[in-house]
C-alpha cells in the first residue's frame, strides 16, 4: 500500500496515487504530490494540528488548495476553504466561525491570520518547505470525522460553515464516478473555484476516485480558455452558465474539442437555447445539473447514456432521493410543483455550531433545499423558483440580507432591500433599493463606497436607488416583489 492511502479520504479506492494534478505548466506528477502532502502534513503537525482541528487555506485557484486538502487529511482535520476575494472582515469571520487553527496561504494570509491570532502556513512552502514528509504512520480519520466546512448563507441571513465528513465526500464522490462513468482515463479541467463544493468535490475528488487526472486552471479568460482545453485535453470540465454565454459569444478560432466527452453545467440557470446552440457550435454533450453545499454539490444531473432534457437538471443521482413536497411536506405527484427536499448518505451533518439552523432544514431525514421545483413523469427535475432570499450572479451566490445588514450599518440609512435584477451575462445582479431616515440625504456614490470598503466586489449592488420610502404590504412588512416592478411602486 503507497503513502497516500493512508490520507483519510479512505480506503483504497480513493487512493490518488494513480492520478495527477496539474497546475498550468506545472506537472506534479503521483510522487510528487504524494510527497507534497506528506511534507505538508508534517508542518502542520510541526504547528500543534491536530485530529477534530480545522485548517483553513486562503489562495486563488492553484493544486496548493488540493495539497493543503489532503495534508489535513492526512492529520485527521478537516479543511475550510476561504475565497480569497473576501474583505479581511469577511475572511475573520470565517476563520473564527470554523475555529480554524492555522491558515495556509500568502502574505496576505500571514496578516489575516495574526489579526485573529492563528497560525499561518506560507503556502510557497509547500514545495520547498524544509521539514521531512510525514511517514506512513500519522492519523487516520473515519468516515465520520468532518472532511469539509464550506461557508454558504443556506437559506437565511449570515454565512454558515456546511459541515461535510468523509462518508459525505465518499458517496458523493461515488454517485459522480457512476453518473459519469469515470475512469482512469479521465481528466478533469477545474474551471470552477476550489473554495466552493463544487470545484474540491464534483471537479477534484470524483476524478481522483476514479484514477483520472485534474488540472487546476488559472482565472478564467475567454482568451486563453481553449488553449488550456487543446494543451491539457482533458475529458470534461464543469462550468457556470456565465462562462458558457461568454464562451460562446467570444469564441471566434476554430477550437479543438476532440478530447472532451461532456461538459456539466450548473450553480444557476442554464437557458435551454444556450445548451442547444454550444453544442451545435462545439460538437460535445452539456448536462445541466442541480445540487447545493448542503447536499456536497450535486443531487440531479442529466444523464449521459439515456436522453437529455435540456432546461431540467435531469434526474437523481445514484444513491439520492429527490422529491418535491407541498408547504407541509406531503410528497407531491408528477408534474405538481413545491420544495425540492433530497434523502441520502451526500446530506451534510448540519451547519458548524447551529442546531437550531441545522434542524430547520433537515427534517425527518430530507434535506429542505429553499429551491422550488416540478419533476416530471420520467423522474426530470426542473428548477422553477427559489423560496430562500438568494440572487445567483455569474454562478456565485449572494445573500440579499448580507448586503440589507451592511446598508443598515450606514448612519443614513432608514429601510434597504436588495433584490435580483436579470442580466444578460451574468443571469442576475444585486440592485439595493434604499429609504434614508427623516432629515438625512445619502447618494448612491456614498452607498456604493460604503458597500464597496465592507464587501466582497461580487456582492456590491450594480445599482443604489434611493427612494423616500420602500413599498410595505398593510401589516408594514417590507415587499420586495415590488422593488422587482418598478412600475407598480
Ligand atoms: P451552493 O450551496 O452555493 O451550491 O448554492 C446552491 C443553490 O444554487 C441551490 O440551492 C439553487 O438555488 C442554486 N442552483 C444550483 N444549481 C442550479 C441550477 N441548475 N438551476 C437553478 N438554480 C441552481
Amino acid at each position: 500500500m503507497s503513502a497516500l492511502a493512508r490520507i483519510p479520504f479512505a480506503r483504497a479506492e480513493h487512493d490518488p496515487t494513480g492520478s495527477c494534478v496539474r497546475d498550468g505548466e506545472r506537472v506534479l506528477d503521483n510522487a510528487t504530490f504524494a510527497t507534497d502532502v506528506r511534507r505538508l502534513a508534517r508542518q502542520l503537525g510541526d504547528l500543534g494540528v491536530a485530529p477534530g482541528d480545522t485548517v483553513a487555506v486562503m489562495l486563488p485557484n492553484c493544486a496548493e488548495i488540493i495539497t493543503t486538502m489532503f495534508a489535513a487529511w492526512h492529520r485527521g482535520s478537516a479543511l475550510t476553504p476561504v475565497n480569497a476575494v473576501l474583505t479581511d472582515d469577511e475572511a475573520r469571520y470565517q476563520l473564527q466561525d470554523s475555529a480554524a487553527a492555522v491558515l495556509v496561504g500568502d502574505e496576505r494570509a500571514r496578516e489575516l491570520a495574526a489579526s485573529v491570532g492563528i497560525a499561518w502556513l506560507d503556502a510557497a512552502s509547500i514545495h520547498t518547505g524544509h521539514s521531512a514528509p510525514e511517514p506512513d504512520d500519522g492519523p487516520v480519520a473515519t468516515a465520520e470525522d468532518f472532511a469539509l466546512i464550506i461557508y454558504t448563507s443556506g437559506t437565511t441571513g449570515r454565512p454558515k460553515g456546511v459541515l461535510l465528513d468523509h462518508a459525505n465526500l465518499d458517496a458523493m464522490s461515488a454517485s459522480l464516478v457512476e453518473h459519469f462513468s469515470l475512469t482512469s482515463a479521465d481528466t478533469s479541467l477545474l474551471v470552477l473555484p476550489l473554495f466552493h463544493a463544487n470545484g474540491l468535490i464534483a471537479g477534484t475528488l470524483a476524478p481522483l476516485r476514479a484514477g483520472g487526472d485534474v488540472v487546476v486552471a488559472p482565472r478564467f479568460s475567454p482568451d486563453t480558455f481553449w488553449d488550456l482545453v487543446e494543451t491539457h485535453r482533458p475529458t470534461y470540465f464543469s462550468a457556470v452558465p456565465t462562462i458558457y454565454a461568454v464562451l460562446e459569444a467570444r469564441t471566434e478560432r476554430a477550437v479543438d474539442t476532440s478530447s472532451l466527452r461532456f461538459l456539466v453545467c450548473g450553480a444557476a440557470p442554464m437557458p435551454a437555447e444556450l445548451i442547444v446552440r454550444f453544442e451545435e457550435r462545439f460538437g460535445v454533450p452539456v448536462v445541466e445539473g442541480y445540487g447545493l453545499s448542503e447536499s456536497s454539490v450535486a443531487s440531479n444531473i442529466n444523464p449521459l447514456d439515456g436522453p437529455r432534457k435540456p432546461g431540467t437538471v435531469g434526474i437523481a443521482l445514484p444513491g439520492q432521493e429527490v422529491a418535491v413536497v407541498s408547504s407541509s411536506g406531503e410528497q407531491l405527484p408528477p408534474g405538481a410543483r413545491g420544495e425540492v427536499v433530497i434523502r441520502g448518505a451526500n446530506v451534510m451533518r448540519g451547519y458548524l455550531g447551529r442546531p437550531e439552523e441545522t434542524a430547520k432544514v433537515i427534517r425527518d431525514g430530507w434535506l429542505h433545499t429553499g429551491d422550488v421545483g416540478i419533476i416530471d413523469e420520467d423522474g426530470y427535475l426542473s428548477i422553477v423558483d427559489r423560496i430562500k432570499d438568494l440572487i445567483i450572479r455569474g454562478g456565485e451566490n449572494i445573500y440579499p440580507k448580507e448586503i440589507e445588514e451592511c446598508l443598515y450599518a450606514h448612519p443614513a440609512v432608514l429601510e434597504a432591500a436588495v433584490v435580483g435584477r436579470p442580466d444578460a451575462v451574468l443571469g442576475e445582479v444585486p440592485v439595493a433599493y434604499v429609504a434614508p431616515r427623516p432629515g438625512h440625504v445619502v447618494t448612491s456614490e456614498e452607498l456604493h463606497a460604503h458597500c464597496a470598503e465592507r464587501l466582497a466586489r461580487y456582492k456590491v449592488p450594480a445599482e443604489f436607488e434611493v427612494r423616500t420610502e420602500l413599498p410595505k404590504n398593510s401589516v408594514g412588512k417590507l415587499v420586495k416583489g415590488l422593488l422587482r416592478e418598478p412600475s407598480q411602486v
